[in-house]
């Protein structure tokens, strides 16, 4: 789909904003699978850039057709981190202006654990204990490098891992992530509320309730809600319940200008 499609979508739907986030991904050893992306409806290769600049012209041209309509176009980006490729994210996140940054971490040992063909791969040679070790230990390194803005989908692993461990996989982050909670705390550093687990068949957004109450006992302040549309009838899926479970919370949500938090 276009952005102008996404946008039209966007309005239809009563949104007043929309963000961008295409993916950028750095792992070298995944070069085959990931470094694409598609222009004109073309699979071009991600390392040219010339796809964001196409992205920053037609986001240009959709702020001028839709701006008036009262819709606010974002430019957003979506990392998959990877460590060890900070300098590629640097890089580009320096180069063009972008709105928001979001870090998601998307692989364990080059492994996508979002995806269910590929998290068998991992999650079938591991016991939860190791992927505890290697998803919050990744985590950490994407917070400790102040690359991004905010998290995305936290508790990504909740995908498909209760599928291989059972129930106990909700339980994973106790222990280990109260310590990133305050370091994302201290570096001003967002958490998304991710609602793609709602049309998925899980019952909680990503990160799920008890992991928002822990990044609020944290001092985590900055919250963004997305819908991770990968097609048009996804946008906006059940935002407004995440934007009303954080407000119950007593929790505020954020928009991202020029990579600056504003409160709505
Ligand atoms: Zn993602």
């Amino acid at each position: 789909m276009s952005i102008f499609e996404y946008c039209r979508e966007a309005l239809a739907r009563g949104l007043v904003e929309i963000c961008f986030t295409p993916h950028l991904e750095v792992d070298p050893r995944r070069r085959h699978i990931d470094w694409f992306v598609r222009v004109d409806g073309k699979i071009e290769p991600m390392e040219s850039e010339r796809w964001l600049e196409r992205y920053f012209q037609d986001l240009e041209e959709a702020r001028k057709e839709f701006s008036s309509a009262g819709l606010r176009v974002k430019a957003g980006l979506e990392v998959g981190f990877e460590r060890g490729a900070e300098a590629a994210v640097e890089k580009v996140a320096a180069r063009y202006p972008f709105d928001f940054v979001l870090g998601s971490i998307h692989c364990l040992e080059h492994q996508a654990i979002s995806s269910r063909r590929e998290c068998r791969e991992y999650f079938a040679h591991k016991n939860l204990d190791a992927v505890a070790k290697d998803y919050f230990g990744a985590l950490k390194e994407a917070v400790d490098s102040g690359l991004f803005d905010c998290i995305g989908h936290l508790d990504l692993y909740k995908r498909y891992g209760g599928e291989f461990f059972g129930r106990e996989i909700n339980d994973l982050h106790r222990g280990r992530v109260e310590d990133i909670f305050r370091a994302m705390a201290r570096k001003g550093t967002g958490l998304e509320v991710n609602t793609s687990s709602r049309r998925r068949g899980l019952t909680e957004f990503h990160p799920s309730t008890d992991l928002l109450a822990l990044a609020k006992k944290a001092g985590v302040r900055i919250f963004t809600v997305g819908s991770d549309a990968h097609r048009k009838k996804d946008l906006g899926y059940c935002t407004r319940e995440a934007v009303q479970l954080l407000k119950e919370m007593g929790l505020r949500v954020c928009a991202f200008v020029l990579r600056k938090p504003v409160f709505l």
